[in-house]
């Protein structure tokens, strides 16, 4: 029997998918056993006119990791979209924009601004910016158009599957890839279109073994101004952790070692807006007694949009500022 054929792909990625993958570690070479890989170019030399070759629906199973920044992301999301029969946005920054998305704070000029005139690093006197289109003896060579706004990769194609975290855990994607795989022999069934896997039907706070008690807090407090209490909610530290609005699935692994839930594994199920949810939680856990003592407290929140917004700004009802 032949192999099924996988395809992955990083678009504005950090990479750290990629290395996700090969997490799973012996398991790795099932995959090999079951899969011919196609397109990889993170792994091996692939190139995009190999994919064009492909007739539409010839890739499996296809993990699409990386937010839609630029011309080039977009073109590969329609190309693999059209190969794939299955395509999984695959890590926060596919299914939600991840950090990438919080540069919807700014314009695509402003960021290029930032990068090539104002950082302190760079010496650029004459203020020269790439440009997409430049002719040389050989030919014309060209550079991808960057957007202005940040995309998730729903935001751009059609998706079958969505797997959050920052990166995905890898107990997580192998049960994914076993379900794939289980399927794709007619062993087992997908699960239904749209759906969120790799992850559970509950909160991180479920997950997390920390002591709840009572959730009343007067102020906020960032993890390195004081020495936590090793066995308390962080939350009721004073320490915003996302933990009550974060999907449950990585095992509740940032708290399990002292840091706060940051929010990767997105919104649990039911939730539209993650960052909304968070702040109603807190509006209901602040201990003041009016409104003055109220905006006091609030005003310690640290960053509020990349506290609450740290991976999904781009999938968030905000979607990005106005510029
Ligand atoms: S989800 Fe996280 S690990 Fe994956 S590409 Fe985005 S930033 Fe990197
Ligand atoms: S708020 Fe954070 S520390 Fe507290 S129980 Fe939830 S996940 Fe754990
Ligand atoms: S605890 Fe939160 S930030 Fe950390 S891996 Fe889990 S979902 Fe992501």
């Amino acid at each position: 029997m032949s192999k099924f054929k996988f395809a992955m792909y990083w678009a504005g990625s950090c990479g750290g998918c990629e290395i996700a993958l090969l997490e799973i570690q012996a398991k790795i070479i099932e995959v090999d056993q079951n899969y011919d890989v196609v397109f990889w170019p993170a792994a091996a030399d692939f190139k995009y006119k190999d994919v064009e070759g492909y007739d539409d629906g010839y890739i499996d199973v296809c993990l699409f990791n990386g937010c839609i920044r630029n011309s080039e992301n977009e073109h590969l999301a329609n190309l693999l979209r059209a190969k794939s029969k299955v395509l999984v946005a695959f890590g926060a920054c596919a299914t939600m924009g991840g950090i990438p998305g919080l540069a919807n704070l700014s314009s695509a000029q402003e960021i290029k601004d930032l990068v090539y005139t104002q950082t302190p690093s760079v010496d650029n006197p004459d203020k020269v910016y790439p440009q997409e289109r430049f002719t040389v003896p050989e030919g014309e060579l060209d550079l991808p158009h960057m957007y202005d706004t940040v995309k998730t990769l729903e935001q751009t194609v059609d998706v079958d599957y969505f797997m959050p975290g920052c990166p995905p855990e890898a107990h997580q994607i192998a049960g994914v890839l076993d379900v794939v795989t289980a399927a794709l022999k007619g062993e087992g069934e997908l699960p239904p279109k749209g759906a969120t896997i790799g992850v559970a039907p509950k909160s991180c706070c479920d997950e997390c073994e920390r002591v709840k008690d009572e959730k009343k807090i007067a102020g906020f407090r960032r993890i390195w101004e004081f020495f936590p209490d090793r066995e308390k909610c962080l939350l009721e530290q004073g320490v915003i952790c996302m933990g009550p609005a974060t999907a449950a699935g990585c095992g509740a692994r940032c708290t399990s070692v002292g840091m706060a839930c940051r929010g990767c594994y997105g919104p649990p199920e039911g939730v539209v807006d993650q960052g909304a949810k968070m702040l109603s939680t807190l509006a209901s856990i602040i201990d003041a007694p009016d409104p003055d003592e109220i905006a006091r407290i609030a005003a310690t929140v640290p960053d509020p949009v990349g506290t609450f917004y740290r991976f999904g700004l781009a999938s968030s009802l905000l979607r990005r500022a106005r510029v």
